[in-house]
């Protein structure tokens, strides 16, 4: 499945606890234009499109993508996704070209991610400033202060803005399971339907 069903995160920002006033969400999608395990039956772009089509019936407002290259590069059904995506309006930010970890990662090795990353996305945002939005894979933002300054500094420099996460649904936990058990309820239905054509076209 692609990972956009897979981590739904939403920003939230309160105005004042105590009263009702209107409240400014974000949902944001991380690891277009697909991550996890694929579903047998139903295409990524499938996936995609229903997505869409409930952000849309809902009239869910300002909707973020963030976009790792090496998840769409040289795949056309998955480039296709991403122009999908902005088609319906949808904006995309930058999540690294590999999704490194960087507490795993060089500042050095982990910033020409970022960039190279940038030359996918060039593609497809609308305007520079969308291409400087950013979120840190596995919101890992360093292990030491060294490191996450040194990444910091760079995308404050790069006029970067960073993407926070207020609620972390985990989403992605539940991907395997769900394949495993959509596609025993098709085989299911379709035996069912099979064992049900059968005895009808049997001779009384
Ligand atoms: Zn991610």
């Amino acid at each position: 499945m692609m990972k956009l069903a897979v981590c739904i995160v939403f920003l939230f920002s309160l105005s004042d606890h105590g009263n009702c006033d209107p409240m400014s969400v974000a949902v944001t999608f991380d690891d277009l234009p697909a991550a996890g395990s694929e579903h047998p039956l139903i295409t990524r772009k499938e996936v995609a499109k229903e997505i869409i089509s409930v952000l849309e019936k809902h009239k869910v407002g300002k909707i973020f993508g963030f976009m790792n290259g090496s998840l769409a590069h040289g795949m056309s059904e998955r480039l296709e996704i991403l122009s999908l995506w902005k088609k319906h309006g949808f904006s995309l930010g930058n999540h690294t070209y590999s999704h490194l970890d960087l507490t795993k990662t060089s500042p050095s090795e982990f910033i020409q991610d970022i960039e190279r990353n940038e030359s996918t996305l060039i593609d497809f945002v609308a305007d520079i400033p969308e291409l400087k939005w950013f979120r840190y894979p596995f919101l890992q933002e360093g292990e030491s202060n060294l490191k996450r300054y040194a990444v910091r500094s760079y995308l404050a420099k790069r006029n970067y803005k960073v993407a926070p996460v207020s609620i972390d649904f985990e989403d992605w936990n539940w991907n395997e399971s769900y394949i495993r058990c959509s596609v025993k309820k098709t085989v299911k239905r379709f035996l069912s339907w099979k064992t049900h054509t059968l005895n009808t076209e049997s001779p009384g």
